[in-house]
């Protein structure tokens, strides 16, 4: 979402980092970046919309790279999964029907679930990273006994 020049988070004026609508798709629902809940917000109009649940229907729909100033940049910078990878794409059309917003949200909060930490067990014995669901370790041999419980 590239405003002329003013950040799309913040609204302060200048060019800055370009990021990707998937890295901040990925950034707001996969990995809980919330400019309203980190004060960042300093012009909701900025943001086309007062409430987190109405911009993030928004951060759903949109295709065009964001502009992010230096002063949000290391905030969403925690949030993004890498380098951000801008597209060079410049114009996206967002409804900004409440309806629309929501629909869009809850489709993207499905597609972009934060990940379940993956479950690892090692040997008690010997550290070997193995399945959770084994009983026997596949270096060692021994057998485990459940201590978690
Ligand atoms: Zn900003
Ligand atoms: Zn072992």
């Amino acid at each position: 979402m590239i405003n002329m020049a003013v950040c799309d988070i913040c609204g302060a004026f200048g060019s800055g980092t370009l990021v990707s609508a998937e890295d901040m798709r990925k950034a707001v629902f996969k990995n809980g970046f919330n400019p309203f809940a980190l004060g960042i917000v300093t012009n909701p109009r900025t943001l086309h919309n007062v409430t987190f649940e109405g911009w993030k229907g928004i951060v759903a729909q949109d295709t065009s790279d964001w502009n992010i100033c230096g002063g949000c940049m290391p905030k969403l910078g925690l949030y993004l999964e890498g380098k951000p990878k801008p597209t060079g794409v410049t114009k996206a059309t967002v409804s900004i029907s409440p309806l629309v917003e929501t629909l869009a949200a809850k489709e993207a909060e499905l597609k972009y679930k934060p990940e379940e930490p993956a479950a690892k067990k090692y040997c008690i014995y010997c550290g070997f990273q193995m399945r959770v669901e084994g009983i026997y370790c596949p270096k060692c041999g021994k057998r485990q006994v459940d201590v978690s419980r």
